[in-house]
């Protein structure tokens, strides 16, 4: 009798259908597991990093980006007072052409008779990385250029290099490769970056980091690190705040999540005193001659000092 219902209770078991059932159940149980292993447990991950990769969604760039392990320490020092200039745009442009561009562009001509200028007047041009290792000379600038248009590829760049000259380029990670070519590839970024430019972050959209909530500045911030690096291969630890935008938050979120380089819109020089990832730069206008320049520059420079 037992035997019977034994093998009565086994024949049901072995149902092809219940068979089918087990087997799907086993498999998600093994898929939530896994996908758990890699969001939350995966030893390569910082704590912090694995907060974020599974928080990454909802933002322009929704592909949860596995983080690069690049051992550089959030550490540097301003050892010395550095101009940091700031451009967008290198391009012949009308007003009528672009009407909001216009006023951020600058002809390549008078873009290079600016670095032209620069290299007459003494300074050597550096990058953020370089600066923070505080072995730069005192004659050190940065040239800084915001949201990573196409033209700092195909005009800036040639003429920065004909004349053996670096920047950072803050790039603006969801933005790469849009459909209207307005801004640079991810080949183009990775090219930069092996020729020696510097590439900051600028966040994943162009994001207000003043009017934002935390989370979202957390993963503005993070996101397009990680992107980036990705790109690269390399540490990114400089950012542009878009438009010059930041808060309290901001600045502390920007210090956790490892940039040890942040920059304003905020009018002046950096100074050994300065607060590492608040900044400030110098315009550069459309309309500025190059003896302009100059003058501001040594201008900002002697009334910091
Ligand atoms: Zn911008």
């Amino acid at each position: 009798m037992l035997d019977m219902a034994f093998a009565s209770n086994l024949g049901y078991l072995m149902n092809k259908r219940n068979i089918f059932s087990f087997l799907i159940a086993i498999t998600g149980m093994l898929m939530v597991l896994i996908s758990g292993y890699y969001l939350f447990l995966n030893p390569s991950q910082t704590p912090i990093q694995r907060v974020f990769v599974a928080s990454a969604h909802g933002l322009a760039q929704t592909d949860p980006v596995p983080p690069i392990n690049i051992d550089v320490p959030n550490l540097g020092v301003i050892s010395t007072p550095i101009p940091i200039l700031m451009f967008h745009y290198i391009r012949s442009v009308s007003k009528a052409d672009d009407p909001l561009g216009y006023d951020l562009s600058i002809e390549p001509e008078l873009f290079a008779e600016y670095l032209d200028r620069l290299i007459e007047a003494g300074y050597k041009t550096t990058t953020p990385a370089q600066f923070l290792t505080g072995k730069v000379p005192a004659n050190s600038i940065i040239l800084s250029f915001d949201d990573g248009y196409t033209d700092f590829y195909q005009v800036a760049y040639p003429l920065l290099s004909q004349r053996k000259m670096t920047a950072v380029l803050f790039a603006i990670s969801g933005f790469l490769d849009d459909k209207d070519g307005r801004y640079l590839t991810r080949t183009q970024v990775k090219t930069l970056s092996d020729a020696g430019i510097e590439i900051g972050s600028h966040t994943v959209d162009h994001a207000n980091l003043a009017e934002t909530d935390t989370k979202r500045i957390q993963d503005e911030l993070l996101i397009s690190r990680q992107v980036l690096e990705q790109i690269t291969g390399k540490r990114v630890g400089a950012i542009a705040y878009p438009s010059g935008k930041y808060n309290d938050d901001t600045l502390r979120l920007a210090d956790y999540v490892g940039y040890s380089f942040g920059v304003t819109t905020e009018p002046g020089i950096a100074l050994p005193t300065s607060n590492k990832l608040k900044l400030p730069r110098i315009r550069v206008r459309g309309g500025e001659s190059s003896e302009d320049l100059l003058s501001s520059i040594k201008r900002l420079t002697t009334v910091n000092q």
